[in-house]
């Protein structure tokens, strides 16, 4: 179970690829890429990164934000359907997440009521399709809406969020699930573990529990899921790899 997100200058797939390698070692059934370029592509398979590799072979990977996830499956059996990343109804919005949100089935129950459609088994797509409920209901953004809806959710998680409509922003949030952003230069990376960042930068941020990261190519805004603004440390790591 991994995650790893790139925004920046740079082919974020490549490194998206070889950050899920690194973090091969947790164990995981699934992998999943996105990439959004002028539209938001999604690839998915059961199986090994590799298995992801080959699946998309001959598919031009482009895109300079992008997020890679690999499955622990709780929710749904392994499977493609069933592996990250999951989208909204209207597919404007993908997710990854490590970790599980326990409230799901009355929140899913909710949102089946009012007409939404699941494509997978699993925990995570009924967080997605909450965040685009509630964007329709309320009018409100997406960095507003992801908050409101983590406000509602009963569990533990690390999220990493893209939207095709937001091709400068990454959005990042941790509540009980390690999440590491790796501060670059004009580029910022996103994983579970400083393990895909070390070889780009050393200056890093430790997400704590409740927040979430607004992170664009040339800044980044913390904020608490209660909406205060929070100064995010930056320290230098010391790893040797
Ligand atoms: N609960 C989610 C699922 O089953 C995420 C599992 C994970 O941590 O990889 O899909």
């Amino acid at each position: 179970c991994g995650i790893v997100g790139y925004i920046g200058f740079r082919d974020a797939y490549p490194i998206v690829i070889k950050g899920l390698h690194r973090l091969e070692y947790r164990g995981y059934d699934s992998a999943g890429v996105a990439l959004l370029d002028h539209d938001l592509k999604v690839y998915k398979k059961a199986g090994k990164v590799e298995d992801l590799e080959n699946f998309v072979k001959g598919i031009e990977m482009k895109g300079t934000i992008g997020m890679g996830h690999t499955r622990w499956a709780t929710h749904g059996e392994p499977s493609d359907r069933n592996s990250h990343p999951h989208s909204s109804g209207d597919r404007r919005l993908t997710i990854i997440h490590n970790g599980i949100i326990e409230n799901y089935g009355v929140i899913k129950e909710t949102l089946t009521a009012k007409g939404h459609v699941f494509k997978s088994d699993t925990d995570t797509e009924v967080l997605i399709h909450l965040i685009e409920d509630i964007q329709k209901a309320t009018g409100l953004d997406l960095k507003d809406a992801v908050r409101v809806a983590l406000n509602k959710v009963i569990g533990a998680y690390a999220i990493v969020i893209m939207s095709a409509d937001e091709p400068d922003l990454l959005i990042a949030a941790r509540k009980g699930s390690p999440m590491v952003i790796g501060v670059g230069k004009g580029e910022y990376f996103i994983a579970s573990d400083a393990t895909p960042i070390v070889e780009y930068t050393k200056n890093v941020i430790y997400l704590n529990d409740n927040e979430i990261a607004y992170v664009h190519r040339e800044s980044l805004l913390v904020k608490n899921i209660d909406n205060s603004v929070q100064t995010p440390y930056i320290q230098e790591l010391d790893l040797k790899l």
